[in-house]
């Protein structure tokens, strides 16, 4: 709390008594506090890979450039960290956007079916080279709603994708899709790693990972689960994670069937 006070005083002049005004600044500071942390995340996610383009690079100049087989080496690692950092500032930058309203969303008509089948034929390579099924399950012929189809394919790929890199050779990813009355429900779900129970809570916070080591590893930025949110969301929709640790993890996206969302243009049409 922060206290502010102030005498008041009767006709004659005679303190009559005090205001008090007592502020509750609980969640002001709580904000400040997310700031101050979600600045340090991003100097330290930046620093990493330039620590280490840095050294490969000084490395290379104090006179390892003379071995090919080494310089190619070390410039793939230059040239992979650069990746890092690229894919860091545009999920950055698009989490910026969404903070300031500045995204535009081209919410039409759109099938579900068809962006599932699409998500599913893109990321059957990577599943397939760790020999995991990645099956599609619905009753739909096609289910045609208002939504963006870049964006959601791109949440869709993400944990998708999430789904395949937690999850250990030979394992088995499936994709549900219903039409529910108000809403269609997308499941996908793994046989996968899981998700500690302490760690669900915050599992959709910016930069929030079960275990960084092994998130960078796989080339993830940690900031997935909280653009698919934001965009879900912008969506009148919702996400939520159940997961059992070592057992595996289920995502429940659900997205409204309203024809009124369509053309709420947010812009083209
Ligand atoms: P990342 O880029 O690290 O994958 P995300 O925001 O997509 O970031 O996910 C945040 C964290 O949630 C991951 O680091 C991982 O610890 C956990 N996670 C997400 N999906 C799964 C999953 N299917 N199985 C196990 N853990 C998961």
């Amino acid at each position: 709390y922060t206290v502010d006070y102030a005498p008041f005083k009767d006709e004659n002049n005679h303190i009559g008594g005090l205001v008090l005004v007592l502020k509750d600044v609980t969640k002001q500071q709580k904000l400040e506090k997310m700031r101050r942390e979600f600045v340090a995340n991003v100097s330290h996610e930046l620093k990493t890979p330039l620590t280490s383009i840095k050294s490969y690079t000084e490395t290379l100049l104090d006179g390892m450039l003379d071995d090919r087989t080494i310089s190619e080496q070390f410039l793939k690692v230059v040239n992979s960290e650069a990746d890092r950092m690229t894919r860091l500032v545009r999920d950055l930058l698009q989490l910026s956007n969404f903070d300031n309203n500045k995204t535009k969303f081209n919410i039409v008509n759109n099938d579900l079916v068809q962006l599932i089948n699409q998500t599913v034929i893109k990321l059957g390579i990577t599943a397939k080279n760790k020999n995991q099924r990645l099956e599609f399950v619905t009753d739909c012929e096609e289910l045609i709603t208002c939504f963006d189809f870049d964006r959601i394919e791109q949440v869709l790929l993400n944990i998708v994708s999430n789904a395949i890199k937690y999850t250990e050779d030979n394992g088995k990813i499936s994709i549900y899709l219903e039409k529910k009355d108000y809403e269609a429900l997308i499941t996908v779900k793994d046989t996968g790693i899981g998700i500690p129970k302490e760690d669900l809570p915050r599992i959709f916070e910016r930069f929030y990972r079960v275990d960084k080591a092994r998130s960078r590893e796989l080339g993830g930025t940690g900031l997935g689960l909280s653009i698919a949110k934001e965009i879900i969301e912008a969506h009148n929709g919702s996400i939520e994670i159940n997961s059992e640790f070592n057992k595996g993890t289920e995502v429940k996206i659900r997205i409204p069937l309203q024809k009124s969302l369509c053309n709420t243009i947010l812009n083209t049409v």
